[in-house]
């Protein structure tokens, strides 16, 4: 899909091969021309000047190539060249203009595609600066070439010249629409995506605490249980459920509870890792699935936890201690999830009839 950003080397090869594309295609096209031009007798100074200007022409082609295959682009503000491609192209045409006569407006029409080349990529001032320099260089060209004698018929040269501003000057301001239209809709997907995320985060997250929400944790719990079979690891499975949670939030109001959902919330951050799963499955009732070496190494992980949650103090109930009762397993290697959900509920219970604040831990029958 265009739009996301690629890879450093998939984008200089990108680069190049535009900027290769740009300086062979267009700088062969622009030499065949005036190599047309030069037999049909309109160039001026005949095969030597033609040779010389077309030296002079593909010597710059080749050092820009150059520059960008050393991959000195690299530390350019914008790699991709635009800009010097267009600057570099509108000079080199502009050179061979002075030696073109009778057609020059022929060969000047190539600014076109120049143009063309920037419009998608470079800002509209910089669009509008480039077709200044075009127009200004081919009058200078003329006006040159008056001088010293060498305009057989300005009259027709200078309504050329003038053909040609107007036309740059309409291609400016429909390039200037286009890249308007680009802009708003580059904002509105941007609006987009960021919406699209919100809409997703809604889906899978618990909007109070921004753990994972039920439905989603049973899709990374399926997911896990299958890795862990697949991998050789073990996958434990704590439920945990806060103890005597309607006293707190009757006593304290509910706010006040939510706020103790929040702080368990962000202990779970803290005290377990990147790879381990923590959702809220409703309530005060919380799932942690994560990958362990044994049973022991799960169960210091959770009485950490829950260490660290009878340590928390509330301003607002500065003695309330809030303790919570975990059944904790592990998954069997042939088990599904919803066999280990049950087990680990099966144990939260016995935590809970043998005096809560408690963990009790089984492995797979
Ligand atoms: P036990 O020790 O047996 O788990 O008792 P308990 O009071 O914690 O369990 P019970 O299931 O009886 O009560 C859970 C309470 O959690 C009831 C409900 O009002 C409260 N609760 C559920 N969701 C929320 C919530 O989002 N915010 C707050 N503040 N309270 C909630
Ligand atoms: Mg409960
Ligand atoms: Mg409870």
């Amino acid at each position: 899909m265009r739009g996301w950003p690629a890879e450093p080397g998939e984008r200089q090869d990108l680069y190049l091969r535009r900027l290769a594309f740009a300086l062979l295609v267009g700088g062969g096209a622009h030499t065949l021309v005036c190599w047309l031009v030069l037999q049909w007798g309109f160039f001026r100074g005949g095969d030597s000047a033609f040779i010389t200007v077309f030296a002079v022409i593909w010597g710059g082609h080749l050092a820009l190539l150059a520059f960008a295959w050393l991959a000195f682009n690299r530390r350019l503000q914008d790699p991709s060249m635009t800009e010097p491609l267009m600057v570099w192209s509108i000079l080199a045409l502009l050179l061979s203009v002075a030696f073109v006569q009778e057609v020059r407006l022929a060969v000047m029409s190539f600014f076109f595609a120049i143009l063309h080349q920037g419009v998608f990529r470079v800002r509209r001032r910089r669009v509008a600066r480039a077709a200044a320099v075009a127009v200004a260089g081919y009058g200078l060209v003329l006006m040159h070439l008056q001088l010293i004698g060498a305009l057989p018929r300005p009259g027709a040269e200078w309504s050329h010249w003038l053909l040609f501003a107007l036309i740059t000057l309409a291609m400016v301001l429909l390039a200037s629409e286009i890249s308007s239209i680009r802009l708003r809709l580059r904002e509105r997907n941007s609006q987009l995506s960021d919406l699209l995320e919100r809409i997703q985060d809604l889906a899978i997250r618990d909007e109070l605490t921004g753990l994972y929400a039920r439905r989603h944790a049973m899709e990374l719990l399926e997911k896990a249980c299958s890795q862990s079979r697949r991998g050789g690891f073990l996958l434990a499975v704590a439920f945990v459920d806060l103890d005597h949670f309607k006293r707190i939030n009757d006593r304290h109001g509910h706010q006040f509870g939510d706020r103790v959902l929040v702080r368990f919330a962000e202990l779970t951050n803290r005290y377990l890792g990147e790879k381990d799963i923590v959702a809220r499955l409703g309530g005060e009732e919380f799932l942690l699935a994560m990958p362990v070496l044994d049973l022991d190494q799960a169960r210091d992980s959770v009485t950490g936890l829950l260490d660290a949650l009878r340590a928390q103090r509330f301003m607002a109930a500065p003695a309330l201690e809030v303790t919570a009762s975990v059944g904790l397993t592990v998954v069997g290697q042939t088990e599904t999830p919803d066999q280990v959900m049950a087990r680990a509920d099966h144990l939260l219970y016995q935590a809970k009839s043998a005096g809560r604040d408690r963990l009790v831990a089984a492995g797979p029958p």
